[in-house]
């Protein structure tokens, strides 16, 4: 396929506002599409050139793009950037100036803008900054005006096409399976291997069964299992049918260990690779696990080593940083404990139940001072995990994890398997909101200053895949912060609502669903503004007293909290315990 016949249908996804107007361009484009190179389309499209987990940087900032644009069509890089100053992305400005040019060829295939591309990222050493604006410079010179804005996007992270892996996942299942709702049977193999071009490349050359064999590997990540709510032990044991095994529950950030031999590699909640960040886990893992290969989940959590107290989440956040990681650690170290493990030495564990995965786990992880296996305990009385959280309220963690001792690891799954119990102070919602910001409507007065006065924030409907509104937020921000959004914001802002959102409240500025934060609300009230769980005239859910309490980095869009969530928080949130 040319990159010309590809960026045509990007313009199309680009225009749209509706999500089945996306699947069904997507589908277009794929029944074009060899097996060859449907994994590098699924990457290009969502503006990467791998997977998400593996950590290519392309290490091309705004100047040395625009230093790319202008070699490529023979003017002053001032010049670009002043156009970038006007219009406020670079890709409008390279699309503006190759109109005024002949292209020679049109010929220029999709494989190799990816291989180029690739090779961008991969370069590195002396002349790094000359060869990737040559490189990107030659590609620029081979595409025609759409393809030139579209390319040059790629190197920015600031594709605005607004397609999610669950849309991805529709239009393999519509092109191949002859009907999106068919995405489920793609989704568990997705969740075990978190690869979308994967997906794609085994569907194309080996059909659904084949998917449905790809299986747990070392180096890729599982997409976590995650934990539903219920309001007390009672009500716990009585849907677990009688037993329950029982965790704290630390506050930190998860991270998932992969070790493979001497390599270990680590990732985050949302599976970016952190290992470069978490020096002494790479350690930990090298140490005390006592198997060839592993991959175990786990709560990273900083400790104060003079006092051996554990610290505040804002303390553990310290550690997700890029630079001064050596000295961080040694301020801030980490122990991680350990609560699952999913596959040893070749096997994967997750269809294996939890007891048993928890005996793995107690011989293969040692006990020691970085990584702290947890294997939890099993029991049936009320009044052993009422104790149990108490413990845990009084040590400062934040409750517990009672999970269904016979349960699999369902990976990207939330379900009744996994449930935690929080503590909460009296009249608020136990748990908080991860919102997604959809827009900003414009402050008055002393807010106007920063750009913003409120922001228009949703959920995710999972079954839709589409975020729908949920709240306007004023409150909790600080100035700095409202700057800080505001300045997010202008990058990702869009012309039109963005396909996968639905409102009826309209902001003065749409913007992509990127930005993930935590909200604390008094309560979940209805309301017929907002779309969040509204069928037809029925009222959808909205927050009462909506407060910011953090940005949620670790976080994507799609992780953000379900309307079957809220839903469910609605109707458990009048119950007294
Ligand atoms: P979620 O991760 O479920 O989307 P969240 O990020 O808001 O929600 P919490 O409501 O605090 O997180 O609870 C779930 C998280 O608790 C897990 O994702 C994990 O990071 C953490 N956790 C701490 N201890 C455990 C444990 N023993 N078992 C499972 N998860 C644990």
């Amino acid at each position: 396929m040319t990159f010309a016949q590809f960026t045509s249908y990007l313009e199309k996804l680009e225009a749209t506002s509706s999500r089945l107007a996306l699947i069904d361009i997507l589908a277009q484009l794929f029944q074009q599409v060899e097996a060859k190179e449907i994994a590098k389309v699924a990457y290009l499209i969502q503006g990467r050139v791998g997977p998400f987990y593996e950590p290519i940087e392309m290490g091309m900032s705004e100047k040395l793009v625009a230093a790319a644009i202008a070699k490529a069509y023979g003017i002053e890089k001032e010049e670009v950037l002043k156009g970038y100053g006007r219009v406020g992305d670079l890709g409008l400005v390279a699309q503006r100036v190759s109109n005024k040019r002949q292209i020679t060829s049109t010929e220029l295939t999709v494989e190799e803008v990816f291989e180029t591309l690739r090779a961008i990222a991969e370069t590195s050493g002396k002349g790094t900054v000359e060869k990737k604006t040559t490189l990107l410079a030659g590609l620029l010179g081979k595409v025609d005006e759409i393809g030139a804005k579209h390319l040059v996007r790629i190197p920015l992270g600031s594709s605005r096409l607004g397609v999610g892996d669950p849309t991805l996942l529709d239009a393999f299942a519509q092109t191949k399976l002859g009907d999106r709702k068919r995405r489920k049977e793609l989704e568990e193999a997705y969740n075990r291997t978190s690869d979308l071009g994967l997906i794609g490349q085994t569907l194309w050359q080996k059909g659904l069964q084949g998917v449905k064999k790809l299986d747990v590997a070392v180096g890729r990540p599982i997409r976590p299992e995650l934990a539903e709510r219920l309001p007390d032990a009672k009500t716990i044991l009585v849907k677990f049918g009688g037993q329950a095994h029982v965790q704290y529950k630390y506050d930190g950030f998860r991270t998932e260990l992969h070790k493979d031999g001497d390599h270990v590699r680590i990732f985050s909640r949302n599976l970016e690779e952190t290992t470069a960040m978490l020096p002494e886990l790479v350690e930990g893992v090298k140490k005390q696990v006592k198997a060839k290969s592993a991959i175990l989940d786990a709560e990273a959590l900083a400790f104060n080593p003079e006092s051996d107290e554990f610290l505040p989440f804002q303390e553990t956040t310290k550690r997700r940083r890029k630079y001064g990681v050596e000295e961080m650690a040694k301020k801030l170290p980490l122990k991680a404990f350990v609560f699952d493990i999913m596959y040893v030495d070749g096997k994967s564990l997750i269809d294996r139940p939890l007891q048993e995965r928890m005996e793995v786990l107690k011989k293969v992880v040692s006990s020691d001072d970085i990584l702290v296996p947890q294997s939890g305990e099993i029991t049936a009385s009320e009044e052993r995990i009422n104790n149990l959280f108490n413990d845990a309220i009084t040590k400062g963690l934040e409750g517990l994890l009672v999970k269904r001792p016979d349960s699999k690891y369902e990976a990207g799954a939330r379900n009744f398997n996994w449930v935690k119990l929080k503590r909460h102070s009296a009249g608020e919602l136990k748990d908080t909101i991860d919102c997604v910001i959809l827009g900003y409507i414009w402050g008055r007065g002393k807010r106007a200053k920063f750009g913003a006065g409120s922001l228009l924030v949703g959920v995710y409907d999972k079954e839709k895949d589409e975020f729908v509104t949920v709240s306007k937020i004023g409150t909790g921000l600080t100035d700095e912060e409202w700057k800080t959004i505001h300045a997010r914001a202008d990058k990702i802002k869009v012309e039109h609502r963005p396909a996968r959102v639905n409102a009826i409240l309209e902001p003065s500025v749409w913007i992509k669903p990127e930005i993930v934060i935590e909200v604390l609300a008094d309560e979940i009230t209805r309301s017929p503004i907002h779309t969040a769980g509204k069928e037809g005239k029925e009222a959808g859910y909205a927050l009462r007293f909506p407060r910011l309490i953090k940005f949620r980095e670790d976080k994507e869009p799609e992780d953000a909290t379900t309307v079957k969530e809220l839903t469910e928080m609605y109707q458990q949130q009048h119950k007294k315990d």
